[in-house]
């Protein structure tokens, strides 16, 4: 059978082999955490504690001032020593809380609960949102948000989305590939909250041990499918993997909610799962931690807050002098300048590039209208109109060309012989434009 797919994208060199055989491993825990106040789209929290207050493992150090917003919890047991803005991955600067770990590894009260899904929907919804669960792939929209859909938009199908497309990160394959039944569940809590009979786990077929893993946990549930992908960059983006599972599609500037579908990632699932049976806030996450540039690369279990430094200490080191250190993968990561900043609920990896893989060129040349990046769009947008727009600062008129359905993939920047930073220019002009 033909492997499902969507129409353009590209086939970067994946270099999983650096990690998808590692299993994870927890990381140690800090000495002292950041964590940020703000780690998902939407309404900063507001912070609940003081400084030299002692708070344990789990307790709540942020509330939600809105509804697209997501409380944040403390990811160890310790005493708040610091209230300060730190620069996030995006280089943005957001309120944090520092936290001193006592190391006694105390926990909040949690509540157990083995019959989790004789609870109602609106419970389970409820368990989501306490937990302060967002996107895991690294979107970071708020889960119980996308779990609340208006009511002229039902919904009918759920997806998992196990693609991992991008290069290098092997996070989502290791908890497929260890965790799979609790995806599962994940997945039938989805559907239980939003009344929905059919699920789905998009897995591209680079994977075929994950999809081995997932197949067999979910053989006894009539109503879920292990969906086999194409290897192809960005078929992990919601519109595409709608597109190859169900063959709908987003209209422009819409939803998956506009055609009855929600889209979670593997990383979710298992965070929707473990805050309904054990009511366990978001406080770790699997961190790949890869690329020529550390000595040993692997996946490792990191509490938010982290900082990164120590994730790569803990695979070895930098291997020589790394040339670029990337949050998230090549394709749609954000390079950093500091390796103090810390792990949060989106960071799925910490791309720690050589020399020897890691190009650049100060100079790019004038557009070759070469048609290249318009052939690999997924959105099927002009991505060359968009940046030579951008580049004469002629910004309002790159919205004649769709620019708000870009969604930064990178696709075309990839391809471009001249060099172009095509999504670099769509950034200048999103934030320019009057929306
Ligand atoms: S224009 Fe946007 S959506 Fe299209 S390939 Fe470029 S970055 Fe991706
Ligand atoms: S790939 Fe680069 S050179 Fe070719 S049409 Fe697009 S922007 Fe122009």
């Amino acid at each position: 059978m033909a492997l499902l797919t969507f129409k353009g994208g590209v086939h970067p060199p994946d270099h999983k082999e650096l990690s998808s055989g590692i299993p994870i491993k927890e990381a140690s825990s800090p000495s002292r955490v950041l964590i940020q106040l703000s780690q998902h789209i939407g309404a900063p929290c507001k912070c609940t504690v003081q400084i030299g207050q002692e708070v344990k493992k789990g307790d709540l150090i942020g509330e939600p001032t809105g509804f697209v917003s997501a409380p944040v919890h403390t990811s160890v047991s310790g005493k708040v020593v610091a209230l300060m803005d730190i620069p996030n991955a995006m280089g943005r600067m957001v309120p944090a809380v520092i936290i001193d770990n006592n190391g006694k590894e105390e926990w909040t009260q949690l509540r157990d609960n083995p019959d989790y899904m004789k609870l109602s929907p609106e419970e389970l919804k409820e368990k989501v949102k306490d937990a302060g669960i967002v996107g895991m792939g690294g979107a970071t929209f708020p889960t119980h948000v996308k779990l609340s859909p208006p009511k002229e938009k039902p919904i009918d199908v759920v997806i998992i989305n196990g693609a991992e497309c991008e290069p290098y990160l092997t996070a989502d394959h290791r908890l497929m590939v260890e965790t799979p039944s609790d995806i599962i569940e994940g997945l039938k809590i989805l559907m239980k909250v939003l009344g929905v009979s059919k699920g789905y786990v998009g897995i591209e077929n680079n994977k075929p041990d994950a999809i081995e893993k997932m197949k067999e946990a979910s053989s006894g549930e009539a109503n879920i499918e292990v969906a086999e992908l194409e290897v192809k960059y960005p078929q992990g983006a919601e519109k595409m993997l709608i597109k190859a599972i169900i063959d709908r599609e987003v209209p422009a500037g819409g939803l998956p909610m506009d055609i009855g579908v929600v889209v979670q990632n593997v990383g979710t699932a298992v965070a929707v799962f473990e805050a309904c049976r054990y009511g366990k806030p978001l406080i770790e996450r699997v961190v790949t931690v890869t690329g020529l540039g550390v000595k040993n690369p692997g996946n490792l279990r990191a509490r938010v807050g982290t900082p990164v430094r120590e994730l790569i200490e803990a695979c070895g080191g930098f291997n020589n002098s790394p040339a670029k250190v990337i949050l998230g993968g090549p394709m749609m990561g954000f390079a950093q300048y500091t390796i103090d900043v810390p792990v949060a609920k989106g960071t799925s990896g910490v791309l720690v590039m050589s020399e020897e893989e890691h190009s650049t060129s100060d100079k790019y040349g004038p557009c070759i209208r070469c048609g290249s990046c318009i052939d690999v769009c997924p959105m099927g947008l002009m991505p060359s109109m968009l940046s030579i727009l951008s580049e004469k600062g002629f910004y309002e008129e790159t919205k004649e060309y769709n620019l708000l359905d870009c969604f930064e993939c990178g696709t075309c920047t990839y391809v471009c012989p001249s060099k172009r930073p095509i999504v670099q220019f769509v950034r200048l002009s999103k934030s320019l434009i009057k929306r």
